[in-house]
């Protein structure tokens, strides 16, 4: 009898599987994770594999003594990065936008009228339609009192933009209920005269008028023309509560294509370029129409230059070969977008620009796998064993998933590379590894929605979101109400929140449930159903889909709560069927490679 350890040193997670073997049976006793301790692939592993041994070990009951020998698994080193770069400015001239997130907006509807100040409104005509702007001058009672009193002139006030926080304490007092916006800093840039819409959402809910082109062309009775440009605007109102448009006859949106340099691809036959500001799309067609990718070099002097060279330079460092031996196999090019102050905006608005954002990847043949091996069998006094090939210990270890049968392929989605695997119908196996993964999808939220902690982003990726609508509910995003027994903490009253393990964690952005659920799932679709895809078209040799019955997914990523349902979808197309690895149908989608390196046998 033996006790053999199998240990997984990912780029994230370090993961370990423990096992007896007595004769040719095999029973797997525990398994154990921790976070991966430095690069993957250098000494600095070591303190990682200790702990995610000891809680094997104690889980099991047994001793490092007790262990006859540990099996670690070959890996190429991979590093992967992630880059953004802006492609558009766009430049708005007059304040013809105020995208605004008020926290209590007042009344609910659609205003559209002339821009006046509260003062000279009694000056004003009687058969017009009037936005009535406040300043901090006016207190909520006054201002109410001038509407009211207004009203009742007929004079017709259709809408208001408040500069304190007000809006709620006014629509309380008006007779007439209007939307109110409140908050506007600074108020004194509002151009009097001019024509405007200012929207309120009810609860709960977002603007759609302003935020449609056609919306704001049909209150402005806009051109064509005028409606392409006023494109960006509508697109930075999607998902407020609230939002006001003033149209003034000056007023410009243009939208300016920003230079960001070029990639190269160089492939075994020939050599492609593709400009960044193309776009996603135009870059992947490139690199998909390049058939075997050779190496990959940005610009240099441009920020998708010394990104690439970046991710060389490190790996380079790590595995001591010069730079020119080291080569980006792949990148992953997303449309995406990120939020911009507006220059001169009234309420610290934002827009949005279009951005691309790049994740690359590059390999090494070459590996240290020795050296950390020994440096383990030093440490815990106990002798290791380099196993073999990561994609057959892969394989071994997602075929126990109960139904799996081959020919099959393994994603194996970590934090930054997808890895693919497959075995076809002969036997034939084959291995390819693609850049982006966890990681930029988190990056991707982190930018679309301007946050700077990256724990955060990370956090809004993995939990579903509600909005703690009284101290007695909470409202799912999927629109489910949920009562409570017991009061909720006033400290999370109004707040949307993250459900993180049975607790409800506030999220302090002031961006609509409905927006941050878009944003995360768009991030989702553009890296994992397109590299699940892109990953099985390399695998196969036919570049047909359907060559595979089935497709496991492992790793990290797979404990994503929308993965399966948006890969399985994708999927169905093809007449794959996709799911989420069970591993020794307990484990769930982790410890393959762990399992599979203990099956794999050869520890001597
Ligand atoms: P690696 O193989 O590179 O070590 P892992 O397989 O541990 O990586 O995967 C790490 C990735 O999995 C990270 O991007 C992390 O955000 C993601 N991840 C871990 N748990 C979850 C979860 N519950 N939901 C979504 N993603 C998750
Ligand atoms: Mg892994």
């Amino acid at each position: 009898m033996k006790i053999i350890i199998g240990v997984d040193i990912g780029n994230a997670t370090t993961e370990v599987a423990l096992a007896r073997i007595t004769g040719n049976k095999t029973e797997f006793l525990a398994s154990g994770l921790n976070k991966t301790t430095g690069l993957k692939g250098t000494i600095e592993n070591i303190e990682g594999v200790k702990y995610a041994i000891n809680s094997a070990l104690k889980k099991s009951n047994l001793d490092i003594s007790d262990i006859s020998a540990i099996k670690i698994n070959e890996a190429t080193p991979v590093i992967g990065d992630v880059s953004m770069e802006t492609i558009t400015e766009t430049i708005i001239t007059e304040s013809t936008m105020i995208g605004h997130n008020p926290s209590t907006p007042g009344g609910v509807g659609l205003g559209i009228g002339e821009t006046i100040s509260l003062q000279d409104l009694f000056q004003g005509e009687k058969n017009k339609n009037y936005i009535v702007i406040v300043s901090q001058k006016i207190s909520f009672l006054e201002a109410a009192y001038k509407i009211n009193k207004a009203t009742e002139d007929n004079y017709k006030i259709t809408g208001a933009i408040i500069q304190k926080d007000d809006g709620v304490l006014i629509n309380n007092r008006i007779i007439n209920k209007i939307p109110i916006i409140d908050e506007v800093l600074f108020i004194d840039k509002i151009p009097i005269g001019m024509n405007a819409a200012v929207e309120v959402a009810p609860q709960g809910k977002t603007v759609n008028v302003i935020s449609n082109p056609y919306g704001i062309a049909t209150i402005f009775s806009l051109s064509s023309e005028e409606t392409k440009k006023i494109v960006p605007i509508s697109k930075a109102l999607i998902g407020n509560r609230s939002g006001v448009v003033i149209k003034t006859p000056q007023g410009d949106v243009k939208e300016k294509i920003i230079p960001s340099g070029k990639i190269d691809i160089q492939g075994n036959l020939r050599k492609k370029a593709i400009n960044i500001e193309e776009g996603a799309q135009a870059i992947m067609k490139t690199l998909g129409s390049v058939d075997e990718v050779y190496d990959i070099n940005g610009e240099t002097g441009t920020s998708i230059g010394s990104m690439l060279k970046n991710v060389k330079s490190v790996m380079s460092n790590f595995t001591d070969e010069p730079m020119e031996n080291i080569k980006i196999k792949d990148i992953l090019a997303v449309d995406t977008f990120i939020p911009q102050k507006v220059k001169g905006g009234v309420a610290g608005e934002f827009i949005f620009e279009n951005a691309v954002g790049i994740a690359a990847m590059v390999n090494t043949e070459k590996n240290q796998m020795a050296t950390v091996a020994k440096t383990i069998e030093k440490s815990l006094g106990v002798r290791v064993v380099v196993g073999g090939v990561e994609a057959d210990m892969a394989i071994n270890g997602a075929l126990t998933t109960p139904g799996t049968s081959e020919p099959l392929v393994i994603i194996d989605i970590g934090a930054g590379s997808t890895d693919a695997c497959s075995i076809d119908k002969k036997g034939k196996k084959d291995l390819v590894h693609l850049a982006g993964a966890g990681n930029m999808v988190t990056l991707l939220i982190q930018k679309e929605l301007g946050i700077k902690d990256f724990n955060l982003a990370e956090d809004i990726k993995k939990y579903s979101l509600a909005r703690v609508e009284s101290l007695f509910y909470i409202r799912h995003e999927d629109g489910n109400v949920q009562f409570f027994e017991r009061s909720l903490s006033p400290k999370i009253f109004a707040k949307n929140v993250l459900i993180k393990n049975n607790q409800l964690i506030p999220i302090d952005i002031d961006i609509s449930i409905e927006k941050i659920r878009h944003i995360r799932r768009g991030a989702k679709e553009k890296v994992f159903v397109t590299n699940a895809i892109r990953s099985l078209k390399k695998v196969s040799d036919t570049g047909n889909l359907r060559d595979f019955e089935f497709v496991v997914i492992v790793g990290g990523s797979a404990l994503d709560f929308e993965i399966p349902e948006m890969i399985t979808k994708a999927l169905s197309k093809y007449g794959i069927v996709a799911g989420c690895g069970n591993i020794r149908g307990t484990e769930g989608p982790r410890n393959a490679v762990a399992t599979g390196l203990i099956m794999d046998g050869r520890y001597e």
